[in-house]
């Protein structure tokens, strides 16, 4: 959630703060602000409420004069949106401009404190009692140091944070430390520059260094950076990460938005995924830091994740115990974070993020790390918090995904837990490597399948408009294909904000059936599986309510065509366990496509925000 950018060096700096701004927008978008120091010593700035293009309107007549300055993107937490909540916030002399990603847990202690100091505040939030307490350890213990002030200011916080702190008495001069919260910084020959994430260095620089907590790095104008831990020691061999995800990666290229460009990019996603996975002794699964003797031991499986990647990891739950027959839990880490667990000594944890960020993912992570267990992350992102500290890291290698929605992260997370089933499997010698093989071929055939969904997106055009002028719908499936009715849901909900539920089919007699009424949308996934006859039952008890059926059906099934007003057709698939990975781009299309014709952005939904980096 928010982004950050940071810059000093010989260029002018406003450029490409808002340029690393408008790249780093999915991660916030409510404000957004720059503030830069001139060479003379003149700090000066321009925020507002709302997105990045109306701050770039406002720059333009703002003359940003400086080659060192800092730019934010808020998600708001704490205080509306409004242009004085925007950040940079500002100490009381306007001489110190702090942006701040994260949660100040004590900030109303510290905000009392500093009023009865004499401080004066502009803005409701959190983050402006950090511009205050750098004032004061500048104007005092750390008398004129940045990196001093700020690692003093940093001594009194509690929560999470990612700072970027610029000084009109240093003008050469960008301060940045974390807590919790993500960034990188990387030297060039122009200057040195600081981000949320990699996305906007990519065009600048190829080699980044990622940030510890509680580590303080020092920018200089001519590219140089030092950096001190906690107790002030020099960080020599900081993590360096080589940039593989190419600037135009995160440029539309043709596409109308991020979300579209995301469903069409999977069917390679997934053939980068699965090249050479499959070797003479099945998998090939270096990152796996557990022998094959310990993963024969495993005798219990968390997976563990927020949102459309819990979903992946209902999928994968089914997938391990159907092929490995290890039990698993699947939990939502929000939940997880304030429960009771049960662990063994044999336990496994798996962790699935797609920024590699997501806060209470890496609290649970840290919880089970705690108490022992391997952790294992799923994760899309180089270098991500969850990689480094997990035990052990597979990436899903789907490239930078921009759209709020999760789209190919989706799909390529669920076959890399397909992929993690099978090595489980073999190592519990439920599969022979033959079975191993064979599954793994038919994993091979998920791309193609996925090309014909792709060249299918006119039914899903159509069937969008049956959900003109409604304001519900429920999504229904069974067995694995409940996921699916679930992540269909979600991606409605999210871009198109038509409220839905998805229950698994058979429940729904149980409750949601209560809603139904004539002309309500039902949406449901009915392929040929070993509960398909189940599920057209569920679905004449919804047409004998007068509902309206969206049906997600394997091709040449005439009963399903019969009893619905649309078909959204899935070629067959190998294994019944596939269907969720190939019908997800319908589910995708169809609520791009609802959300298009609403008139809303698809890729930066209201509210939401991508990586969610605080708990
Ligand atoms: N808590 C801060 C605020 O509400 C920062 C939020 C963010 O990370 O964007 O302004």
């Amino acid at each position: 959630m928010c982004g950050i950018v940071g810059y000093v060096g010989s260029k002018q700096a406003a450029p490409w703060l808002l340029e690393g701004l408008q790249t780093l927008e999915y991660r916030g978008y409510d404000s957004a602000g720059v503030s830069v120091v001139s060479p003379s010593g003149n700090l000066h700035g321009v925020k507002c409420a709302g997105r990045v293009a109306h701050l770039v309107e406002r720059a333009k007549v703002a003359n940003l004069n400086g080659t060192c300055g800092i730019g934010h993107t808020r998600w708001a937490t704490h205080g509306a949106p409004t242009d004085r909540n925007a950040h940079p916030h500002y100490d009381c002399s306007g001489r110190i401009a702090v942006v701040h990603n994260g949660i100040i847990e004590n900030y109303q202690v510290l905000k009392r404190q500093l009023m009865l100091d004499g401080h004066a505040f502009a803005s409701d939030t959190d983050s402006e009692v950090i511009a205050h307490l750098i004032e004061e350890a500048w104007n005092g213990p750390a008398k004129g140091d940045l990196a001093s002030a700020v690692r003093n200011a940093c001594d009194r916080l509690e929560g999470s944070w990612a700072l970027a702190v610029v000084c009109a008495d240093v003008p050469g001069e960008l301060v940045v430390t974390r807590c919790g919260s993500p960034l990188v910084v990387a030297s060039t020959d122009d200057g040195a520059y600081a981000a949320s994430d990699v996305m906007p260095l990519a065009s600048v620089t190829s080699h980044v260094l990622q940030l510890e907590d509680f580590d303080i790095a020092t920018l200089g104008s001519d590219g140089s950076i030092s950096i001190i831990d906690r107790d002030g020691r020099t960080v020599d061999h900081p993590t360096a990460i080589d940039i593989d995800w190419d600037a135009s990666a995160a440029k539309l290229g043709g596409y109308s938005d991020f979300m579209a460009k995301e469903i069409s990019e999977q069917p390679e996603a997934i053939e980068r995924l699965l090249a050479g996975r499959l070797g003479e002794h099945g998998i090939e699964m270096d990152e796996l830091t557990l022998t094959r003797a310990e993963l024969a031991a495993v005798d219990r499986v968390f997976i563990i994740a927020c949102g459309t990647s819990y979903h992946v990891g209902l999928i994968a739950k089914t997938v391990i115990e159907k092929w490995a027959r290890i039990p698993v839990s699947c939990e939502y880490a929000s939940e997880f974070n304030y429960s009771d667990v049960l662990v063994t000594n044999h336990t496994m944890c798996v962790i699935i993020t797609q920024s590699g960020e997501t806060a209470d993912t890496l609290t649970a992570a840290r919880r089970m790390r705690g108490m022992g267990c391997n952790v294992f992350a799923i994760t899309n992102v180089l270098g991500s918090t969850a990689a480094r500290e997990a035990d052990g890291a597979l990436y899903i290698q789907a490239g930078p995904e921009v759209a709020v929605a999760s789209t190919k992260a989706y799909t390529a997370q669920m076959v890399a837990a397909f992929l993690l089933a099978l090595r489980l499997a073999l190592a519990h010698e439920r599969m022979s490597i033959e079975e191993v093989q064979r599954h793994y071929e038919d994993l091979c055939q998920v791309p193609g399948l996925m090309r014909q969904v792709l060249k299918r997106r006119w039914q899903d055009k159509q069937a969008a408009r049956l959900f003109n002028g409604k304001t519900s719908a429920l999504f229904l499936g069974r067995n694995v294909n409940s996921t699916s009715a679930y992540e269909g849901a979600l991606k409605l909900k999210e871009i198109s904000y038509l409220h839905a539920e998805a229950y698994p089919a058979g429940e729904m007699k149980h409750g949601p059936i209560a809603l139904l009424e004539p002309g309500f949308p039902v949406v449901a996934i009915v392929p040929a599986d070993h509960v398909h006859d189940k599920t057209v039952s569920n679905i004449q008890e919804c047409l004998a309510r007068g509902a309206v059926v969206v049906g997600v059906a394997t091709d040449g099934d005439e009963r399903v065509a019969k009893m619905c007003q649309a078909v959204l057709w899935v070629p067959p698939c190998p294994d019944e366990l596939i269907v969720p990975v190939v019908a997800a781009l319908h589910l995708q299309l169809l609520a791009r496509y609802v959300a298009r014709d609403r008139g809303y952005d698809v890729d930066k939904p209201r509210n939401l925000a991508k990586s969610v980096t605080v708990e």
